[in-house]
Order: C-alpha cells, then structure tokens, then sequence
C-alpha cells in the first residue's frame, strides 16, 4: 500500500511513523513532512503545502494513493476530505460539515446546547449584535473567543469585565482576521483538563488511549496558552467510570447529533474536556484531528496496525476492529524555540540528534528542516522526545534523558510534564491496568 500524510508537524511525524510499521505498506508519503519524516524509512518527503488541496488530489491520483490520513484541522475544515471523495481516493478525516465542529465555536456551542451536552453557558455575538452590557453581567473570570480558526491564540480568559470587552471589540475589529468576526462569550469552567479522542465512523467510535496535555508554556501551568508543550498516557484521571460517562454524555450523544444533522463524522474526533469537581466532563472544545502533542506519546502505545483501523473506520468495519495498547506509560516533552508562543528565530542548529537517537524513546520531528548536512529549527515547537516506561515517571525520566541529549540555541521547554499524573501515583493505575481506553472494544450504540 501507499499512505499519504498531510502536514509536517510533530502529529504527522508520528503518524507516519506508526504507518511505516505496516507490514501492508510499501512507502508513506508526507506533504509537506519535516526533517524527522525524511529519515524515516518507507518514508519521503513531498514539497506539496498541507493546505494546497488541488495539488494533493493531483499528487494522491498519479501516485495511486491507497490511503491519505489528514494531520491539520486547516485541509479538514476547508473540506479536503470531500474533495477526495468526490474524486474516489480514500481519505481518513471528516467532511468540511462535520469539521465544522472545529472551525465554527459558535456552530459548535449550539451544536451541544441542542444535543444537551455539557459545556459552558454562553452566548455568540457579531459586530452589529455585540453588547458589552451582557459581559458586565458575567461572572469573573470571563472567557472571550474567536470563533473561527486562529492557531491558538483565539482564546482570552479575563479578569476583568474591561479586558474581556477590549478582548472582544479587538477581535471583533479584525486582530485575528475573520476568525474573529463573530465570537463566543463563555462561563469559566474551572477543573482539571483531558483530552478524549477516538477514531470515529459515524455512530461507531474507538476510544484511542487516554492523554492528558499540559498547554501553558511555563513550570507549573504558568505562563501563556500554547498549541502544547507536552502529553502522556494513559491519563490517571480518566477512571473507567470516568471513561464510561465520557463516551455516554459526550462522544455517543455528539455522533448521534451530528448523524441527525445529515453529517455523519469519520476520522479522528478530541474532545477537549474540562473534568469538573463533580466528575461531569463539560466541552471546552472539539478538533476535527487527532491532537498535537498527545499523537505523540499516544501512537508508540499502540500495538495495533493504524492502517487498518483507518481502513476499517472507511469501510463500514470499525465496530469490528482489534485494538492492543502497549500497558506501559508514555511521555512526550516538547522543545520549542526561546520566545514561542510570540516571535521566535528560525535557522539554529540542532545538536545531539545522532546522539539521542541511540538512546531508549523516540524524537519526533515538527518545526525542523534539513540546511545542507544540518537539521535546523524552523517552527515554534521544534521537536518533541517520547519515553516509555512502566508508569508515567519512568516513562518521564526516559524523555528527559533524550531532552538532555538535544540543544539548540534558546531551545525552551517545561521541566514538570507528567507532574500531576504523578502526583496522582500513576504507578498503581498502570499496574492495575485502569487506563480506560486499553484494549477498550469499539463502541456501537444504537440509533435513536
Ligand atoms: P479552546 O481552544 O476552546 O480549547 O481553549 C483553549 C484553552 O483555553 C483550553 O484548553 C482551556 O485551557 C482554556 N479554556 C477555554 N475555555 C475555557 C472555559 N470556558 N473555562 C476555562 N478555561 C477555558
């Protein structure tokens, strides 16, 4: 088989990565991949943007593609995955319609409030409809967000009534283009965050392992919102009790919504959950992809072949799907270059790959590409090194170990990913093999 993977982050590195290990597939293709994708083998490069979606279904016929997995929410919500259809050549992510639970909040709150899945209070506003009086009525902090798609920087917690109303006439006046012509004022939420993704075939979903990821750029879940500065597995928070009222009040009632809708979903579906005191999982936000960073220390846990788990979400068979998961933790760190999440330089060096590449664990590439007999850095999060280990401390000392092998200049990252799952004493967790989603059947609950 021939595989095509769009996009060139550290998600796509370890996406094609785990493909590669298909004993089915012959080459992966990446579009347009990064450094770390071109050293692997069964894999090359191809100099195609992930946005440029006519030259990819050229690129995806002439090549014969069996199979295209789509990394970035971009391609999905500007409906790649349609236009592949059309033109006959399998292609694992959801419809332009479905994706729309991604590339609209205010879709996506109405979506929830008329399906009744939990989430925070809320209301839409455009320019013309804007009142600033309904946010004097909130409670603080108050929550202000774009309602399009802005490369995490769509979402403003505020303090103060007056920063949330500057927070929204700024986005409203265009600071982030047209993503911010409408918005969403939202209820706080507070609680501890989990993100929850399956890979889902309309009413059918296979919950992949659980992660938890650690979006702040400083120690201590300090500093600003980040794409994501690391991830483990499983999440020691996710009880299977827990898993369980996730999949009922979240995941089944979404499909169930989106096929009444007349927009049954395939690919992968995250929930991004805020888990409150009393246990109930409230919505913050979902991606029409698999996350980035939880792919990467998620990927490596699983036994099972990706391949055909896609191929059966695309032929009507994932209910039927085996799926093995590693019983071990994984851990992914990541480094990013000195100024991330602002502005930040492009071009250094990296060192010590050869080095952390005979050592236990695996770097996955993002923001990097290859200058001559070099890899340099070329994005905000550069790359991201995932340890195993039994329980989630073991599985953090491995990371770092590969960290420390790695420099490059400024190369920032957090010194505490995991912290909190180990504080939980994950060890016991991992032991007894609670980890919600290992070896977790697919679930196929009836129409109603
Ligand atoms: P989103 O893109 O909607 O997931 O928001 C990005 C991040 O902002 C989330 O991962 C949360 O950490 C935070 N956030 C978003 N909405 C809320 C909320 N209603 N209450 C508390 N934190 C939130």
């Amino acid at each position: 088989m021939k595989i095509l993977i769009v996009g060139g982050g550290g998600r796509e590195h370890a996406l094609a990565w785990k493909c590669a290990q298909s004993p089915r597939v012959l080459q992966v293709f990446v579009a347009p991949g990064n450094a770390g994708t071109a050293l692997e083998p069964k894999v090359r490069n191809v100099d195609i943007p992930a946005d440029a979606i006519d030259a990819l279904l050229e690129f995806a016929s002439r090549e014969a593609i069996d199979l295209t997995i789509v990394g970035p929410e971009g391609p999905l919500v500007a409906g790649i995955a349609d236009r592949f259809a059309a033109a006959g050549c399998a292609c694992f992510g959801p419809s332009r319609a479905a994706a729309r639970l991604e590339g609209s909040k205010s879709f996506t709150k109405a979506f929830l409030q008329r399906h009744r899945i939990p989430t925070a209070g809320f209301a839409a506003f455009d320019r013309q409809s804007f009142d600033p009086a309904y946010i004097r009525a909130q409670r603080l902090p108050v929550v202000v967000k774009a309602d399009g798609l802005a490369a995490g920087k769509g979402v403003v917690i505020c303090d103060t009534h007056e920063a949330a109303i500057r927070a929204a006439e700024a986005m409203l006046g265009g600071s982030l283009g047209s993503a911010g012509h409408r918005i969403v004022v939202e209820e706080f939420l507070s609680g501890e965050e989990v993100s929850f993704i399956v890979i889902a075939a309309d009413q059918t979903a296979l919950p992949l392992a659980t992660s938890q990821d650690h979006k702040r750029r400083d120690d201590g879940d300090r500093g600003p919102n980040t794409g994501g500065m690391g991830a483990y597995s499983p999440a020691p928070l996710v009880t299977p009790a827990l898993h369980a009222r996730i999949m009922r009040t979240v995941i089944e009632p979404t499909l169930r919504g989106l096929r009444a809708d007349g927009n049954p979903y395939l690919g992968f579906l995250y929930a991004g959950l805020m888990i409150a005191g009393d246990g109930t999982p409230n919505v913050l936000e979902f991606n029409c992809r698999f996350g980035d960073p939880e792919a990467q220390p998620i990927l490596p846990r699983l036994q099972s072949d990706l391949v055909d788990l896609c191929e059966a979400a695309l032929g009507g068979t994932l209910a039927r799907a085996d799926v093995r998961w590693d019983p071990r933790a994984a851990l992914g760190v990541v480094m990013a270059a000195g100024g991330y999440p602002g502005a930040y330089a492009q071009g250094d060096i990296i060192g010590g790959l050869d080095a952390a590449a005979r050592l236990p664990g695996k770097v996955f590439h993002a923001g990097t590409r290859r200058e001559g007999d070099s890899v340099v850095t070329a994005g905000g999060r550069v790359l991201c090194a995932v340890g195993l280990g039994d329980g989630v401390a073991a599985a953090q000392a491995q990371a770092y170990d590969l960290v420390h092998a790695i420099h490059f200049n400024l190369v920032q990252y957090r010194r505490d990913i995991g912290c909190r799952a180990i504080e939980r004493g994950e060890q016991r967790v991992a032991a007894d093999g609670q980890d919600g989603a290992r070896n977790h059947p697919p679930h196929a609950p009836e129409l109603s």
